[in-house]
């Protein structure tokens, strides 16, 4: 079907790709990913012999115009990144945005993303949440960044690097309080690991073990909502009674 096809990818699994996804990569006159040699790898499983073209950060405005060419010409063209969804913390969205201008149909073949995977073992709440992907690299920033999180009330979703993880966590433990979190490495791999426990207790783990190998997403619940200290307590029913027998009188 002519027309930009966005394609999910496995996040590690190469079993975790839909029936449709390859039916669309199969069809398409050109595949548009990150890293021809990472989506080959895919391809070349599936016995998939589309063409590929590299979309990146570093030659996306000279390689647009050249895709919505294609794209103007009635031709089916797939974009797939090199892990998950395209677009979630990963190029595309300019490129979808120029086919919608140009009047293009563009198409969702779902599939997964480490962001949901994550959220649905991290045994956290799920009726909201929201998505950050990778915090700032530099301390200030990312001070800045989680002080606008830190009232969201919602479970977090964070990317990060194994490198920056302990630094991360304990940012997070200083910024968001000691909340519940949910730390997720390597999922559908043969190294998938989930460690669970509040932002504090993780971030003291990993400041002590060997740096963490592979990718990792971190999730955090949300706010608690703060209990009034007894005192607090004590003082308001002091202040209801007193209004009470004024009111008695
Ligand atoms: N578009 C991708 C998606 O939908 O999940 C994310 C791309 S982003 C550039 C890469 C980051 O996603 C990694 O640094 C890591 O934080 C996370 N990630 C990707 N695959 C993962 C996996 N198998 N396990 C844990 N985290 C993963």
């Amino acid at each position: 079907i002519p027309g930009l096809h966005v394609v999910a990818t496995p996040i590690g699994n190469l079993g975790d790709v839909t029936l449709r996804a390859l039916a669309t990569l199969a069809a398409a006159d050109l595949i548009v990913c990150e890293d021809t040699r990472v989506t080959a790898r895919l391809t070349n499983h599936y016995g998939i012999g589309a063409t590929l073209l590299a979309y990146n950060d570093h030659n996306a405005p000279r390689m647009r115009p050249q895709i919505l060419n294609r794209l103007n010409s009635g031709q089916a063209v797939a974009l797939v990144s090199d892990a998950g969804t395209p677009m979630v913390s990963d190029p595309g969205f300019k490129l979808v945005r120029e086919a919608i201008e140009a009047g293009v149909a563009v198409f969702s073949a779902p599939g997964p993303s480490a962001a949901l995977a994550a959220l649905t073992l991290a045994g956290l709440p799920t009726d909201r949440f929201f998505f950050e992907g990778f915090l700032p690299a530099r301390d200030g920033a990312r001070v800045n960044r989680l002080a606008e999180l830190k009232t969201i009330p919602a479970t977090l979703i964070f990317y990060e690097s194994g490198p920056r993880l302990a630094d991360s966590l304990a940012a997070m433990a200083t910024a968001l309080g000691d909340r519940s979190a949910t730390v997720a490495r390597e999922l559908t791999k043969a190294f998938e690991t989930v460690y669970r426990g509040t932002l504090v207790s993780l971030a003291t783990d990993f400041a002590l073990a060997d740096e963490p190998r592979g990718e990792i997403v971190v999730i955090v619940g949300p706010p608690v909502e703060e209990r009034a200290s007894e005192h607090d307590m004590e003082a308001s029913l002091a202040v209801a009674l007193d209004s009470l027998s004024v009111k008695d009188a």
